[in-house]
């Protein structure tokens, strides 16, 4: 069983639960279009179009000196950020643990330790020149410090300089936060300590990517993340944006960037494709049903459906197919099969002088390793790498991993990660269409834009790292909005986006003052 055909075919169902056919992409775009326009009409849906109240994108001339705090993921950071208005900055930072208790601790005491850190930064950072806060010409009180605050977490703006709590994520839950305005609680902690700080601007990593590229590369209409989790956050027309049209700030007309909150997509569950290895992940996850989409592309999720897989290979009946039936602690733990595995055992494939190409992903043909010693000599070196990579991340023991388990892996890893990153695209096209900037491959009608360069600013590990991860999201786009319009889709890093994109809503925040 486990050579013959009946192993090769367990192979190859998984492989084909795996693929998306164009007419899956389109269709999936077309959905993602309709629920985009849901969101932008209605509070409360799943695919949540927050408006940020940030009207425009920076253009890289903008100037001043500022102050940016991070809190939303591992580390919290405080940061000084010049803008020198030439598309280039400075940036001083330091990280700051928040340790578990004040994580679940009193709203009070986290906000209090945030305060403690920026006075912490402003003694071990004194001001550069031109100094925090002071020699801005826009500065109202030159004695106050002005501060934008990322805050990686549901909230429900009502202002740039407002947003009240709805939720807490990612292992925070202090108490008597929810349902508060978030500046007001850091700025009440800031005033407790008699500091001249304020905070006039909140925002979240999508914006802050957005900002932060648009300001470096003179001009940005998207801001995605793919790291822990996926999101995005776009330049929308006010008029579009239809829950808004009772706001003051509807009636200025204009734009406004929109945080979509794309990692919920297919909430219902009825649209994405998705196998037995997902629902698995999602039944044993703390928010089964919810991020449906963010479940089937981020860093968070793509080890743990890629460790699904190997262990139903290991399982296999009546003869495992897989490390000879055996398992280690870290394969058997949930989340014990970390993303940043994959992306090594991508690596060790490609070896060094890699060309962007990962040769189709074929599935292994299990008759091929009847007897290793006849396999091609490069695929045997790529094959040992990998072994290796997996006896130093699973701690096997090196007898245990064949060469050809070691491409089972390998071709597992590409099978989930390339289904991320088409999935991705369809996350990118969305938007594209949304804006006027494509028409839907197969659909009638002409795009209203057409810039010669279309900018997409990008943060997360996933696509920093993650081999060929750009490369397949771009495959993607030629699929659902042709190869004129991908060619023009210029995708760069947010660098500091968190940092950079605070300091740059800081500036928006004052100029309105
Ligand atoms: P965050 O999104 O929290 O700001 P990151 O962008 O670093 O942080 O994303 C962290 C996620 O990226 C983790 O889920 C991790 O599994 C994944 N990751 C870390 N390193 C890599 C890598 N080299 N390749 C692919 N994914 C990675």
């Amino acid at each position: 069983f486990a050579k013959g055909p009946e192993a090769q075919a367990v192979l190859d169902g998984i492989h084909s639960q795996f693929q998306l056919p164009t007419e899956t992409l389109s269709e999936l775009t077309g959905q993602f279009l309709e629920e985009f326009k849901v969101g932008l009409g209605n509070y409360n849906h799943p695919m949540a179009m927050i408006p940020t109240f940030v009207t425009g994108v920076p253009d890289g001339t903008e100037t001043g000196t500022f102050l940016a705090l991070d809190l939303g993921g591992t580390n919290m950071r405080v940061c000084e950020v010049v803008l020198h208005g030439d598309k280039t900055f400075t940036l001083r930072q330091q990280k700051y643990k928040v340790s578990t208790a004040l994580k679940t601790g009193e709203a009070t005491a986290l906000f209090d330790y945030l305060a403690d850190s920026v006075d912490a930064f402003l003694t071990s950072h004194p001001p550069t020149d031109p100094p925090v806060g002071r020699g801005n010409p826009l500065e109202p009180t030159p004695d106050v410090v002005h501060l934008g605050l990322t805050f990686s977490f549901p909230v429900e703006q009502t202002a740039l300089d407002s947003g009240k709590i709805l939720t807490w994520t990612k292992g925070f839950s202090a108490k008597h936060a929810i349902g508060n305005d978030v500046v007001k609680l850091l700025q009440d902690a800031f005033d407790r300590k008699h500091m001249h700080v304020k905070c006039v601007a909140l925002v979240n990593d999508t914006v802050g990517a957005l900002l932060s590229r648009s300001y470096t590369a003179g001009g940005c209409v998207l801001g995605a993340i793919f790291g822990t989790g996926t999101n995005g956050a776009y330049v929308e027309d006010l008029s579009n944006i239809r829950k808004l049209a009772n706001d003051p700030a509807a009636s200025r007309g204009g734009l406004m960037v929109v945080n979509t909150e794309w990692g919920a997509f297919n909430n219902s569950r009825s649209h994405l494709p998705s196998t037995p290895f997902d629902n698995g992940l999602d039944r044993l996850s703390i928010n089964p049903s919810f991020q449906a989409f963010e479940k089937m592309i981020s860093g968070m999720y793509l080890g743990e459906i890629t460790r699904n897989i190997l262990l139903s290979l290991v399982d296999a009946a009546p003869k495992s197919l897989l490390f000879g039936g055996k398992t280690t602690p870290a394969l058997n733990a949930q989340w014990g099969f970390d993303t940043s595995v994959m992306s090594g055992v991508e690596e060790a494939w490609e070896g060094k002088d890699s060309k962007n190409d990962n040769g189709g992903n074929p599935v292994p043909q299990l008759s091929d390793f009847g007897s290793p010693e006849k396999l091609d000599p490069t695929v045997k070196a790529k094959l040992e790498r990998i072994r290796a990579v997996l006896v130093k991340e699973l701690a096997f023991a090196e007898a245990d991993v064949s060469l050809r388990d070691a491409a089972i892996v390998k071709w597992a890893s590409s099978l989930v990660a390339r289904r991320a990153a088409l999935l991705s695209g369809v996350a990118v096209a969305t938007v594209l269409i949304q804006t006027g900037r494509a028409v839907l491959s197969g659909q009638e009608g002409k795009p209203t834009k057409n810039e010669p360069k279309i900018g997409v600013g990008v943060d997360g590990s996933l696509i920093e790292f993650y081999p060929h991860f750009e490369a397949t999201l771009r495959e993607s786009l030629r699929t659902l909005v042709g190869e004129e319009v991908e060619k023009r889709v210029d995708i760069g890093m947010a660098k500091d986006g968190s940092g950079v994109g605070a300091a740059l809503c800081a500036l928006q925040a004052i100029k309105s003052m």
